[in-house]
């Protein structure tokens, strides 16, 4: 019986703009990698929104941390300082060795400021006209949906009926190094890239291509900014997707499970020769860096190194792989990924076999059409897993 589930989905229909397809489940619990629909059947979340739950739902530390301090102060604005937003700068800043930190709320707030950043570092530092800085950004990338984001996309989809998009922005083959030195000009302020492509379907470059694109970068003098926003903070199987091949950005870029799937938190980091190019009524919001939420990114960054979520990852994503490995169809073009962050490639369309792992209870969600994407909670157990596995067999082979 099914009332309450089709009785919330038309509702959903009836009143909100229809811009996403979801599958056609209604979630109203969920504890670490298992949720419930509002008739009490269970499924196993294998998306993970998108990596923000890398945590696991509703972690006890983090939301512990969200409960005490809903206690005692919400929101200050940056019109006045808060008490949480220091410690949580100095974490980040630690964390990826940076020296300073700029909040937001989602990750295309993020990817704006990073593109507001690289720009006026241009003009401030660099020394590029009034103007005429360029960004360069890779075919296939997602960064967002805002104008910069969609401005900086490949996809006719996301761009359609929204222009005129943003100037000065450059797009090349991912994994190409011929096509971003061929880009690069005198007024490239920035080149923004993700280490791993995870909406264009779990696209991993191919070996060496980060660090030969770093040195490009650092021999230009063009700003190396890498958007970790979902292949970062331990989803890869490393804290950082750029971790797999030692390149150290100018600039990270961050969100998502920075927030641990709790509440909405994102940043950039870089050193203060980059960073330091803001100045008081430049940039801002007025959610950003709030107290509740730096005290739950707080207890979210804890988790991920408490746990060695990343470690896990990366033994875990390995062992999954494998076993996708041995699935003997030919409808399986490719397993591909790193950590529990993995793509399979289908010869057809990945829906129906998204639907159809649905009715075994595993939640996952196409992604590129032809690309089913894996990528459960980091906190998942082996017998999980095993059972997860199970599933995924049956339904691919
Ligand atoms: N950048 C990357 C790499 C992403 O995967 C996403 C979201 O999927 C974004 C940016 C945008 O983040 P948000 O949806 O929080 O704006």
């Amino acid at each position: 019986n099914l009332g309450k589930t089709k009785e919330l989905i038309s509702l959903t229909e009836q009143y909100g703009a229809n811009n996403y397809h979801p599958l056609p489940i209604v979630i109203s619990k969920a504890e670490g990698v298992w949720v419930e629909d509002p008739e009490g059947n269970k499924y196993m979340d294998m998306l993970s929104a998108y990596s923000a739950v890398n945590q696991g739902h509703r972690h006890p530390k983090i939301i512990q941390a969200l409960k005490d301090q809903a206690d005692k102060i919400t929101l200050t604005s940056r019109a006045f300082h808060n008490d949480q937003l220091g410690p949580w700068y100095e974490i980040v800043s630690k964390l990826t060795g940076k020296d300073m930190v700029l909040p937001m709320n989602t990750g295309a707030e993020a990817v704006e400021t990073a593109v507001k950043t690289a720009r006026r570092w241009a003009y401030d530092v660099k020394g590029v006209a009034d103007n005429q800085a360029e960004i360069i950004v890779c075919e296939d990338n997602f960064h967002g949906r805002t104008m910069a984001a969609v401005s900086m996309s490949s996809s006719e989809e996301y761009k359609r009926g929204f222009g005129p998009m943003l100037p000065g922005i450059k797009v090349i083959p991912y994994g190409d190094i011929e096509a971003l030195k061929a880009a690069i000009t005198p007024n490239t302020a920035a080149f923004i890239f993700e280490p791993i492509q995870g909406e264009a379907g779990i696209n991993i470059p191919r070996e060496g291509y980060l660090k030969e694109a770093f040195d490009v970068c650092k021999a230009e003098n063009v700003l190396f900014i890498a958007d970790e926003i979902q292949a970062g903070l331990g989803r890869s199987g490393k804290m950082f997707a750029c971790e797999w091949e030692n390149v150290d950005p100018d600039m990270y870029i961050l969100g998502k499970a920075l927030g641990g799937g709790v509440f909405p938190i994102s940043c950039v980091a870089a050193d203060k020769s980059v960073l330091g190019v803001f100045n008081p009524g430049s940039h801002g919001s007025t959610f950003g860096g709030n107290p509740l939420a730096c005290a739950v990114s707080i207890a979210a960054l804890d988790v991920l190194i408490d746990e060695k979520l990343h470690e896990r990852s990366f033994e875990l994503g390995n062992y999954m792989q494998e076993k996708l490995k041995e699935i003997n169809n030919p409808v399986i073009k490719e397993v591909r990924g790193r950590g529990l962050f993995i793509g399979v490639e289908l010869t057809e369309a990945a829906r129906p076999y998204c639907e159809k792992l649905k009715e075994e209870g595993l939640l996952c969600k196409e992604t590129h059409e032809t690309v089913i994407r894996f990528a459960p909670p980091l906190v998942i157990s082996k017998e999980d897993l095993d059972w997860a596995i199970d599933k995924v067999k049956k339904v691919l082979s």
